[in-house]
């Protein structure tokens, strides 16, 4: 069947703001102007179509992905909704994988603000091409000409106005079109359905020549035969605009601009078509490659073979589980079989659905470049990779951070004991921040995440979607262990207990590794000392030993380790024998080898009135805490620095008193550094004294 929308006019892309900016209201209206949902909600009426899950709609924040099909001039939009919370970097990450553009929303009172500040960077590492838009023009203290010029300083972009607004705060009624010099007036009584387009007001006449003529220069500068005909005659016609800001948007060395307010319905339509002269298209954005082997390429094709990477999982009760995919080539019919690569498992994709605001839409088929959700393939984790049988291939994975903050949890009655592992499994599955891990010792169930709020959000869902109660600890800081020198020994396991003994002899040389490399595991063993069926054995025994590491119980990271020598008995020796063998071996040599225990250090900002500098500086300081630079914003201060995770708990009361509600703050991981000598001490006998280490 051959597609029913040409690839050019697809567009996939994302909205990512700052919590608050109107990222949910800004899609809401991209609906409504486009169609597909008939009624404007409010977000504040906890109405919004995009929002999926109920407590997001009461806490006002967003935070899966989910994605939205509209369509605006012919074209397709997939709206990938990304969150706005820092809590949830992971969904951040997972949806600029996938999608092809951004809109970078902006308050135009707030301005850039530190999380999306976040978010920007993110969607440079992705390479993601960009819009803006200045939304909350209606705001008192509105200023469209201060965010663009925060966009430039301090996040480094290259903002191209594309609109001049008129008026601001109360007396916003529309844009002028730099591109046609007319004015848009957006009309209230239609929801801004209803575009009026007039001359310009005379007052704004000269502003916008020049704001045009800037314009047009960035748009030449991008092609050189453009250039050549803008030195020429001076001027381009509005084609050649176009395709100059798209391949300045493209190449990522220009972000058109626009502004407006969604909330009062003008500046929107804008915007739209915005995406489509200006961001790219499957096509443009070309081949994706193998994880593994760089040659090994898809292009953007229907007739090339199938793959698509799964990026986010929702679980639907009257459905089960629906996987989202994003199709990078070829073509997929209902029914068919497909290989999970990542996994090594075939599944069948039962159903496939195009995802609209207010309704499914069942397909039988689905290309290169579309974004849909399947149903059959529970078993998929997010950021698995779908592929044809016959032509296998893994595509590049999404990176996630790891988690930094604990709390321990358990059902509130023997009735949910069971219901709660299920549940958290479900929700692992989901959400690849998300660990959990059951220490049968003290059958205590261990759930980490990205910070309190995640995990908090998290316990909400297990009451309300898996009907499960349980109880919850304090949070505590994730902790990692890890070495710093090269060590190696052997370990001889021997028990002779009547009957048949055991018997394991092994040897291990312990390596640190840099930071976030993790495990890596080596068999150098010759001559068949250890017999090839215990090899695994052995891994085994160090997974285990490094699930709960020798000085604090807390997971090992960063190591290598190679097996090297050891020995066997032809009776005696079992796989049990060789896992105890090792695990022995490794908590010992690991004491040697120097050990640390790492914690979670987050990059903090405290905003606050100038009479506070000191104490939000002093606070970060008594923290443990470096700052690291300062800078004045709208007359706040912002302080920034770095802060162990484990002082920052309860910061948000006491910035609160500390400056009589006026500071607030935010933070974000950044890395893991060694915890201080006497600090390791102190974690160390507490895990000792509370049995979590062994
Ligand atoms: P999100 O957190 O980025 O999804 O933001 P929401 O769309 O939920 O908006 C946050 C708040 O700002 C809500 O109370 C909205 O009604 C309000 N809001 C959104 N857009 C505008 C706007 O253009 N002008 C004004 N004044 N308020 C807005």
């Amino acid at each position: 069947m051959p597609r029913p929308i040409p690839l050019e006019k697809i567009r996939n892309i994302g909205i990512m703001a700052h919590i608050d900016a109107g990222k949910t209201t800004c899609s809401e209206r991209i609906l409504f102007y486009s169609g597909k949902s008939y009624k404007i909600g409010e977000t504040h009426e906890g109405s919004a179509t995009m929002d999926y899950m109920a407590q997001e709609q009461e806490r006002g924040i967003t935070i899966s992905s989910a994605a939205t099909a509209v369509s605006w001039n012919g074209y397709q939009i997939s709206l990938i909704d990304t969150p706005g919370h820092v809590d949830f970097t992971a969904e951040v990450e997972r949806s600029l994988r996938v999608l092809d553009g951004a809109v970078a929303l902006f308050c135009a009172v707030g301005g850039v603000q530190p999380q999306s500040e976040q978010v920007w960077r993110q969607s440079e590492k992705y390479e993601v091409p960009k819009l803006c838009m200045v939304n909350k023009m209606d705001r008192v203290g509105a200023n469209f000409f201060t965010v663009v010029k925060e966009i430039r300083e301090t996040l480094n972009g290259n903002p191209v106005s594309m609109v001049c607004p008129i008026g601001a705060g109360e007396t916003f009624v529309g844009v002028v079109d730099l591109m046609t010099m007319r004015a848009l007036i957006f009309d209230e009584a239609s929801h801004g359905m209803t575009v009026l387009d007039e001359d310009i007001p005379a007052e704004l006449q000269e502003q916008c020549e020049e704001m045009r003529a800037e314009m047009v220069e960035k748009a030449a500068e991008q092609d050189e035969a453009l250039l050549e005909k803008y030195f020429e005659t001076g001027e381009l016609s509005i084609p050649e605009i176009k395709k100059g800001l798209r391949i300045g948007t493209i190449s990522r060395n220009l972000v058109p601009t626009y502004c407006g307010t969604a909330f009062k319905n003008k500046g929107v339509q804008p915007l739209l078509n915005a995406v489509i002269d200006y961001m790219p298209s499957p096509l443009d954005v070309g081949t994706i490659r193998s994880s593994d082997n760089p040659d090994m390429i898809r292009e953007p094709k229907d007739d090339a073979p199938f793959s698509a990477l799964a990026f986010k999982i929702l679980t639907d009760k009257h459905m089960g589980k629906i996987v989202f995919i994003r199709i990078y080539s070829g073509t997929i019919n209902v029914g068919d079989t497909v290989l999970n690569s990542s996994m090594g498992e075939k599944g069948r994709f039962g159903r496939l659905f195009r995802m609209h605001a207010n309704h499914q839409e069942a397909l039988e088929v689905a290309h290169a470049g579309d974004i849909v959700a399947v149903v059959g393939v529970p078993k998929t984790r997010t950021g698995d990779t779908f592929c044809s049988l016959e032509h296998p291939i893994v595509l590049e994975a999404i990176e996630f951070p790891a988690p930094v903050i604990s709390i321990a949890i358990r059902p509130s009655s023997r009735h949910d004991n069971e219901k709660l592992g299920l549940a958290l499994h479900a929700l692992a599955q989901e959400d690849p921040t998300f660990v959990v891990n059951y220490d049968p010792e003290t059958s205590e169930t261990i759930i980490s995440g990205m910070g309190e709020l995640h995990l908090e959000i998290i316990v909400d869902r297990l009451k309300r979607e898996f009907a499960v109660a349980a109880e919850v600890g304090r949070p505590e800081v994730a902790y990692r262990e890890t070495l710093r020198h090269t060590v190696e020994g052997a370990y001889k396991h021997s028990k002779q207990t009547g009957g048949r003994g055991q018997f394991a002899n092994v040897s291990l040389k312990l390596e640190p590794q840099d930071p976030g490399r993790g495990f890596t595991f080596v068999n150098e063993v010759k001559g068949g000392v250890i017999p090839v069926e215990y090899i695994s054995a052995v891994e085994k025994g160090v997974i285990k030993a490094m699930h709960a590491g020798p000085c604090g119980g807390y997971p090992v990271v960063d190591v290598k380790v190679t097996v090297f020598d050891g020995s066997y008995h032809e009776v005696d020796s079992s796989e049990f024998a060789f896992i105890e063998a090792a695990r022995q071996c490794f908590k010992s040599l690991f004491l040697k080898a120097n050990p640390q225990i790492l914690e979670p250090v987050m990059a903090v900002e405290v905003a606050v009135p100038e009479d506070y500098m000191g104490a939000a500086t002093g606070s970060i300081c008594q923290r443990r805490g470096r700052v690291d630079g300062m800078d004045d914003k709208y007359g706040t201060k912002l302080v920034r620095g770095f802060v162990p995770l484990g002082e920052m708990f309860g910061y948000s009361n006491s910035i609160r008193t500390m400056t009589q509600g006026r500071g607030s703050f935010s933070m974000v991981f950044e890395r893991y550094e060694g915890v201080p000598f006497e600090l390791a001490e102190q974690i160390m006998e507490k895990r000792k004294a509370a049995g979590k280490v062994r």
